[in-house]
């Protein structure tokens, strides 16, 4: 058995050990001291980082009663005895992630009657399962009051009581173990059987920022930060504030209302440029249709649109197939390639546009097909547009003459 020195101090950062056992598995060195002050990781908490001898360890786990510190490269064969140092930085963020979730999960309980089903506690994502919904009002006041419990900067209790008591206390499902079960106890908020390592007042959890709420299974999964982790996010966020603050150059209690401001302000845009396309379509519709060649009494219009768009082409062509006795091809350059659409008046039964549009985008290598009154398709380049529409011009001039 190792000497678990995590669960005597959680504030010890070094100690000095004996080695008791090494072994190399799957080319690693895996190193047994008597004892260690690198938490094996459990309660949902990851395993404490650090360094034997300056070695940093990959892992560490625990086996049998023994810890197992698995490290990047092998102690020199001689070594009997190291110094086992603890990556404090990383635990202390690490105990701040628990205690705060411990915390945040016993308000939950208390205040909604909804209990945690499952956690994730990594240094930059913490979450939690609640078997049943909250909604945003309920989260508001759970931060708020979980940021209480912080300030109130309750002493954290480690306790191995009997079975007994614990059945009479705990809320929570007991683990089955032969060791005595410990328990993390906050003032009257909570009673858990934990194994992880939490701060021993709530004050240094220092702050709770719940994030974001998914419905998970049948029942709400709770993003949230603590400590260090959520003071970083909210540092971040803060940059992209002042960022966004210097664009619209104004101060952040106006953020809201400028981006809402302009958001309408682009809408209005968008509108007046889709009424002044619809009028330029008019216009361009007329002079087509005034220039057509008649052939058996159908007006063929054909047209290359050079660096446009799909919703210009579209709009075009809608003014031009509104009415019978028309074939409308039209062909576009846009910024991803080609765009060809190609059609009549729905009504108008004695035209197919079909062989002349697979003419023109096999000639295109693109893709697209449709029915005999309207067919339309995308190339990745528009380098053949003028000989592909010039064939298709050609393919529809043929099938109109034979209409006599
Ligand atoms: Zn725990």
């Amino acid at each position: 058995m190792t000497e678990k020195l995590y669960y005597e101090n959680l504030y010890q950062k070094e100690s000095d050990a004996h080695v008791v056992r090494r072994e190399t598995r799957d080319g690693k060195e895996l190193v047994v001291l008597d004892r260690t002050v690198l938490f094996p990781g459990g309660g949902g908490q990851p395993c404490d980082r650090g360094w034997l001898n300056e070695i940093p360890t990959e892992q560490v786990y625990e086996e049998n009663g023994e810890i197992i510190h698995v490290l990047s490269q092998p102690l020199p064969a001689d070594c009997e005895s190291v110094h086992v140092k603890l990556d404090w930085d990383y635990r202390f963020e690490m105990m701040q992630i628990h205690l705060g979730q411990h915390i945040l999960s016993a308000v939950f309980v208390r205040d909604f009657d909804r209990n945690t089903e499952s956690i994730h506690l990594e240094q930059n994502e913490q979450y939690i399962d609640l078997d049943g919904f909250v909604n945003e009002e309920a989260l508001a006041k759970a931060e708020a009051a979980s940021n209480e419990i912080i300030y109130d900067d309750i002493p954290v209790e480690i306790l191995y009581p009997s079975l007994e008591e614990i059945r009479r206390n705990s809320k929570r499902p007991i683990p089955e173990t032969d060791e005595a079960i410990r328990i993390v106890k906050i003032g009257d908020l909570d009673y858990t059987p934990c194994c992880g390592l939490q701060n021993g007042r709530t004050g240094e959890v220092g702050l709770i920022k719940i994030l974001h709420l998914d419905s998970h299974k049948t029942g709400s999964r709770i993003h949230f930060l603590c400590g260090r982790p959520a003071y970083r996010w909210l540092s971040a966020l803060y940059g992209q504030t002042s960022e966004l603050m210097k664009a619209f150059g104004c101060r952040q209690e106006d953020l809201n209302d400028r981006i809402l401001k302009q958001q309408a302000e682009v809408q209005e845009l968008k509108e007046q440029k889709k009424s002044l396309l619809g009028r330029l379509a008019s216009a361009e519709a007329s002079a087509m249709v005034s220039g057509a060649q008649q052939i058996n009494g159908i007006a063929l219009i054909q047209k290359v649109l050079k660096d446009t768009t799909q919703d210009e082409v579209r709009q075009l062509f809608e003014q031009l197939a509104a009415e019978k006795g028309r074939v409308v091809l039209l062909g576009g350059s846009t910024k991803d390639g080609a765009f060809l659409l190609f059609g009549c008046h729905k009504s108008e039964k004695r035209v197919d546009v079909r062989k002349a549009f697979q003419a023109a985008i096999a000639a295109l290598d693109g893709k697209g097909g449709g029915s005999a009154c309207r067919a339309q398709g995308f190339a990745p380049s528009a380098a053949a547009l003028e000989q592909a529409m010039a064939e298709a011009a050609r393919i529809m001039q043929e099938q109109l003459q034979a209409l006599a």
